[in-house]
């Protein structure tokens, strides 16, 4: 070319030039982990915006969470220097489905019976509303559980259906037939406090798009390029949302892995990928096929292991990598020496130079951090738990942050519901109870109602003073909010409130961590301009860690792991039951092992250079110690890239035939007949890349391509 490339091209191979030159029309990148897929997507925003073929804010990027959101922001940051940020040109629209949409809501909330600053609720807010709305019904909650109605109400969102939209059929799944219209109440209680959830953001701003064409419109002329990453994990709404935003200039551009589509149940659809092609008929499909990420070890074994399901695309893979180690397959004793053993490996590697950073320990279910804090905590190993809201949802912070919402937002009763008598100010069941009366004969929020009784007869005397003061302290730390920086503001609510001095007085052994939480929560506040600003962050935050600055191994599940990557990975609790869960194995059927199986090809792909897979032989669950068998993903993990070592005398030979060919305890099981003659060849990593023209080692792992419909077949072949 005549002009030299920007840096941002020159190191991106032919494919992932493709990707990122090919700006108009539908383009759908589908690749294997570790084959740079957010490597060109990033490229590609940084393209828009340096040839000028959109302002930023003309951009709409989609992340699967925060952290991908915050790394890509980032990453263009570095990219295109101090100019990409700011300005007249404003930022991309770059973050998850929920923090676009809820962007999107703020700005159109009207148009669906909210208010601009209308609350989003957490799981927990969420239950204890269906739990009225079940027991106003008449309703059993023992018997119907607001957790069970909780959960079709996602699906039903997820979806894209509004109360309207769910049928008989499906409506029966709760109470007798009276799902649908419990899922009514719900949104029209939801719409009285001003509040939506999780699945709102999203359904709201589709009704929206839907039913006004000027919004839609709006959005459709703004969004020039709309990029997707970690396509194959979008619901059917968001998929709806996504079509209807690139109809009209149709450059939308999405990257994904069928193999690693993990959250079908949370109404994730990998027929999304093929749909697709359909919706956006003459999309240009781009396969990359060169893994830069892990050694040849790696990803041979998770390549073998990802064959064994039916349900694929298929693809191709290759390194150029040199070999590395094998991966280090270790069965402990139990629990406890799962985590001796962890923590002592880090140890050895931190004495060898290696940083804290480089290392991950992925967990199938959350239960299981605890375990590996424990032990960490114990020999003074930092770390972090990343996913979840730990933080957040201790019952401290939950306790603040109810105060400042109800600052915030007069109409959010249930942040009212819950600090109404916390700390306890005298106030009976019979006054909440008579705010509530009030509240609903009148159509009110509770706060205006419990104003209103405090100039009636109806309470008694006591409970009228400290109800009074209640409702003037909130109106005048409302008016001190305008003056007053939030965190300070935070600080004087809980001293004034009398909460600071609830905890103090309580003399338990966590009060003093209940504290220093508090503290935390202001310092927290701190970052965000405004208090409105800051409570957003923490309903839609979905990873949290501590930011000290150190170095820190990481915890989190496989599935928050999704699109990261680390030097050394732990693969814990590789055990039936474990990993494939119980769950799983309860259901029975492919489908769901399918889908652990992808889980295991995502947290093995997470590793470059060093990945260790461990199972315990005995487990406590429950209380109870049972002794368990390893996964049978473990005994997937072809032989020539593991390296197995067991901490039990003469353990090693009967663990192994447990899973060995010879005695497959899961010989009943279909399986892929991947570990062919290829994998033998595979051992010999020295062969020469024939096909590609690379130099030096190449492993190379090909799938044949099946389609979803048809009953597919893998087979891998090894460097021909
Ligand atoms: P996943 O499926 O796990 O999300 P991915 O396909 O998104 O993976 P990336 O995370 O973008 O892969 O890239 C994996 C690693 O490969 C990263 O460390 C990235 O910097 C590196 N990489 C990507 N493209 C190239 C390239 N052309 N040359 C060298 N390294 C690359
Ligand atoms: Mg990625």
């Amino acid at each position: 070319p005549a002009f030299p490339e920007p840096a941002y091209i020159a190191g991106l191979n032919e494919p992932q030039r493709d990707a990122v030159l090919t700006t108009e029309g539908p383009v759908l990148v589908l690749a294997g982990a570790g084959t740079g897929k957010t490597a060109a997507l990033t490229a590609r925003l940084a393209h828009l915006i340096a040839t000028r073929k959109a302002w930023p804010s003309e951009i709409l990027a989609v992340t699967f969470t925060n952290k991908a959101a915050r790394e890509m922001r980032e990453r263009v940051g570095r990219i295109m220097g101090a100019g990409a940020e700011g300005g007249v040109e404003g930022l991309p629209w770059l973050g998850t489905f929920h923090s676009v949409a809820a962007k999107m809501l703020r700005r159109h909330a009207e148009l669906v019976g909210l208010q601009s600053n209308f609350t989003i609720l957490d799981t927990d807010d969420q239950l204890r509303l269906l739990k009225q709305l079940i027991v106003a019904a008449d309703l059993d909650e023992k018997r119907w559980p607001a957790r069970q109605l909780a959960g079709l109400i996602d699906r039903w969102k997820n979806r894209g259906w509004v109360p309207a939209d769910v049928d008989a059929g499906e409506s029966e799944a709760y109470a007798n037939g009276r799902g649908a219209e419990l899922y009514a109440a719900y949104q029209a209680r939801l719409k009285a406090v001003n509040a939506c959830d999780f699945g709102d953001l999203l359904l709201h701003m589709l009704v929206i798009l839907k039913t006004h064409r000027d919004v839609l419109e709006g959005y459709q002329q703004r969004f020039r390029y709309i990029m997707v990453d970690e396509y194959q994990d979008t619901n059917s709404s968001q998929y709806l949302w996504l079509r209807l935003l690139a109809q009209a200039r149709k450059n939308i551009c999405c990257v994904g892995d069928d193999d690693q589509s993990i959250y079908s149940w949370r109404g994730a659809e990998v027929a999304n990928i093929l749909r697709f092609e359909h919706d956006f008929p003459g999309a240009k499909t781009i396969r990359l096929e060169q893994n830069y990420r892990s050694t040849p070890h790696i990803l041979a074994a998770a390549s073998e292991v990802i064959a064994n399901n039916g349900q694929r695309l298929g693809k191709t893979l290759w390194t150029a990598l040199e070999a590395g180690e094998k991966i280090n397959v270790v069965g402990v004793w139990d629990g406890p020496e799962e985590a001796r053993r962890v923590g002592d490996e880090i140890d050895a590697h931190r004495r060898n130079g290696g940083s804290y950073d480089d290392v991950a320990i992925l967990v199938r279910a959350q239960h299981q951090t605890r375990e590996f804090e424990d032990r960490f905590i114990a020999i003074g190993l930092p770390y972090r738990i990343v996913g979840g809201f730990r933080f957040y949802e201790r019952a401290e912070i939950r306790d603040a942050l109810a105060y400042l919402r109800a600052v915030h937002q007069p109409a959010d009763d249930l942040a009212f519901e819950r600090i109404v008598n916390t700390p306890k100010r005298g106030l009976g069941d019979k006054a909440v109870a008579n705010i509530h009366l009030l509240a609903r004969a009148e159509g009110i929020p509770l706060m205006l109602a419990a104003a209103r009784l405090c100039d009636t007869d109806e309470l008694t005397g006591a409970a009228r003073k400290s109800l009074g003061r209640l409702v003037g302290d909130i109106a005048r730390w409302r008016d001190l909010s305008n003056s007053l920086a939030h965190p300070e503001l935070c600080r004087q609510i809980l001293d004034e409130s009398g909460y600071t001095a609830m905890l103090q007085a309580d003399r338990s052994t966590e009060s003093a961590g209940r504290l220093e939480n508090l503290t935390e929560l202001a310092r927290a506040m701190e970052e965000y301009e405004t208090l409105g600003a800051f409570l957003e962050h923490v309903s839609l935050v979905m990873d949290n860690e501590g930011n000290d600055g150190g170095a820190k191994v990481t915890i989190m599940t496989v599935h928050a792991a999704k699109g990261l990557e680390f030097d050394t990975v732990f693969l814990v609790g590789w055990e039936e039951g474990l990993f494939p869960s119980q769950r799983a194995l309860d259901e029975g059927g492919t489908k769901s092992l399918e889908e652990e199986r992808r889980l295991a090809y995502v947290a093995i792909t997470r590793a470059r250079r060093r990945c260790v897979i461990i199972h315990a032989a005995n487990r406590r669950i429950y209380g109870q110690w049972t002794s368990s068998i390893p996964s049978r993903f473990v005994g997937e993990l072809p032989d020539e890239h593991i390296e197995a070592e067991t901490t039990m005398s003469g353990g090693e030979s009967l663990w192994r035939a447990q899973w060995s060919e010879r005695a497959d305890p899961f010989a009943h099981l279909e399986r892929g007949t991947g570990r062919g003659p290829g994998w033998q060849r595979a051992a010999a990593l020295g062969e020469p890349a024939a096909r590609s023209g690379h130099g030096g080692r190449i492993l190379e792992v090909k799938a044949s391509a099946a389609s979803y419909a048809a009953k597919p077949r893998s087979d891998v072949a090894i460097g021909q």
